[in-house]
């Protein structure tokens, strides 16, 4: 049996190696290998919904997590999952979208307008500070906000776009699902009526007229 002061010198030397992980590269990853995409939502908790421990406790963390409004694809989010995928020794994606979410609950038409309204020039934004590079075409600002006309919808494209990416290595194991907030569970993103009754999934479900602007387009 190891005595008291090897298992001590055991235990500072772990936490070291987990303290300063991420100079080893892909040899350093996250203990599940894992890049988590969720919506921003307090509703979604990321932790009991995918039975995992983020960032907690010292000495662990399952994940890189990602949140944005809505979970969806972002340049940024690609930024993100392309130095997690390439770098950093993750080997997995998982998305993590909701009902109720409040990407449902406007068209990005309005939203524009009220920005508009409030004085913004929407046309000629500058998105990032850092990197006036990157640029909106005009009139494509409402198509960037990425309101949803259907979360199942969204969340099954939004696994394909990170299948596909071309900065995202084709062995990463993609997988996308729902928290319902109505039942507290996970599921499967689908489109049977069934499966999705006693949720709201849809921008019509909150009233929201006309579709959003095509994103996927
Ligand atoms: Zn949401």
């Amino acid at each position: 049996m190891a005595t008291l002061k090897e298992q001590i010198e055991d235990r500072l030397r772990e936490y070291d190696h987990w303290a300063t992980r991420r100079r080893y590269g892909a040899e350093g990853p996250n203990n599940r290998r894992l890049w988590v995409l969720a919506c921003m939502d307090e509703r979604l908790p990321v932790d009991e919904a995918l039975g995992i421990r983020v960032d907690t406790p010292a000495g662990a963390g399952d994940a890189h997590c990602f949140r944005n409004a809505g979970g969806i694809v972002t340049d940024d989010a690609i930024r993100s999952a392309m130095l997690t995928c390439n770098f950093f020794g993750t080997e997995e994606i998982v998305i993590v979208q909701h009902t109720q979410c409040g990407m449902l609950s406007a068209n990005a038409v309005d939203l524009e307008a009220a920005l508009k309204k409030k004085g913004v020039d929407t046309d000629n934004l500058t998105l990032d500070p850092t990197l006036p590079e990157l640029k909106l075409e005009r009139g494509a600002f409402a198509k960037w906000i990425g309101m949803m006309d259907d979360v199942d919808e969204t969340c099954m494209r939004t696994i394909a776009a990170f299948r596909n990416h071309p900065l995202i290595p084709q062995h990463v194991v993609v997988s996308g699902w729902i928290w319902e907030v109505e039942t507290r569970r996970l599921r499967a993103p689908t489109k049977e009526a069934e499966k999705r009754a006693r949720t709201d999934v849809r921008a019509v479900q909150f009233g929201v007229k006309g579709k959003q602007p095509a994103r996927w387009a």
